[in-house]
């Protein structure tokens, strides 16, 4: 009796550490701060998802990053699964990425996605303000760590490569490796084996020299301010079908549960930069895109404000 209220115990708590949710008022991402402190969005920290925007410094020492092993078939098998808040694709060793102005080696662990819903945009970080349809990240943890735990009390201890993914008529064939097997992890709680494939396959074929940096947190609990972020400028196409089947066809919810959810909308909101630094790499074209443009006065900005101001009253 004794051992079973323990062994009772021992899951509830499980359940509860991994309790968070996107899309429900009790557990949505404003929500986080309650069960995961570190989620609080207080002053002067440093949380993900930003908005990327003009206000960037360019730093020619950012060349583009050495991703081992990314263009080879490894051996052994990986795993897709799905945790109820997004769909993870945890790759065997044998990956690495380093270079770039990034402090260390970091393995490559896995890679997971974001999206928004059937009429919805849901990338994590937006540019311009604008949204993409999905955001894919690969997860690497700093080599000279044991486990993640130890990761996260490092403010580098990760280091993720954030892809904004866009959408044309056309299939991915190489997106297929993820996208065939969605169907077999569309519950809760589904596992599936994947063959090891090029991860170079999956990425940009060029202009990998253009990408962002800044460093952040976790975008899920407990929103660690432990990571290094590279976001990069050139997105991943994909097909309509292929974003449809994660905003139609992937559930939060357990095969046998009651009443299915849809796992949609899977992106926290976006944080203030404050005083961190944003910037563009050696080769990226942000900045350039507005070098031209004049600025504005003081006058007419001020106008803008009171206009926007006034328009969102309406
Ligand atoms: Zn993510």
């Amino acid at each position: 009796m004794i051992w079973t209220a323990v062994l009772l115990m021992a899951v509830v708590s499980h359940v509860n550490s991994v309790d968070y949710c996107y899309n429900e008022p009790h557990c949505d991402t404003y929500a986080w701060g309650d069960k995961f402190p570190s989620c609080h969005p207080l002053l002067e920290e440093h949380h993900s998802p930003i908005n990327l925007d003009h206000q960037m410094t360019r730093n020619e020492s950012l060349g583009p990053l050495h991703l081992e092993g990314f263009d080879e078939i490894q051996t052994g098998h990986w795993t897709l699964y799905n945790d109820g808040h997004s769909v993870v694709l945890q790759v065997g060793s044998g990956m690495s990425v380093s270079g770039g102005g990034l402090p260390d080696v970091y393995h490559t662990m896995q890679l997971h996605f974001h999206w928004g819903g059937p009429a919805t945009n849901g990338s994590e970080h937006t540019v311009d303000r604008r949204r993409y349809p999905m955001e894919m990240h690969i997860v690497n943890m700093k080599s000279i760590h044991p486990n993640l735990s130890v990761a996260l009390d490092d403010p580098t201890g990760l280091a993720v490569l954030g892809f904004f993914i866009d959408v044309v008529y056309a299939d991915n064939v190489n997106f297929g490796h993820i996208s065939q097997k969605l169907s077999s992890v569309a519950y809760n709680g589904q596992i599936t084996k994947v063959k090891p494939f090029s991860l170079m396959s999956l990425l940009p074929k060029h202009n990998m020299s253009q990408y962002y940096r800044y460093y952040g947190s976790l975008t899920t609990p407990p929103c660690s301010q432990a990571v290094v972020w590279t976001l990069y400028e050139v997105p991943i196409y994909i097909s309509w079908s292929q974003l449809a089947q994660f905003t139609s066809q992937i559930f939060s919810t357990e095969e046998d549960a009651e009443q299915v959810t849809p796992l949609q909308n899977n992106f926290r909101h976006i944080h203030p930069t404050f005083s961190r630094i944003v910037s563009v790499s050696k080769d990226g074209r942000l900045l350039t895109g507005t070098a031209g443009r004049p600025l504005r006065s003081a006058v007419s900005v001020l106008q803008i404000v009171l206009l926007g101001s006034f328009v969102s009253k309406l």
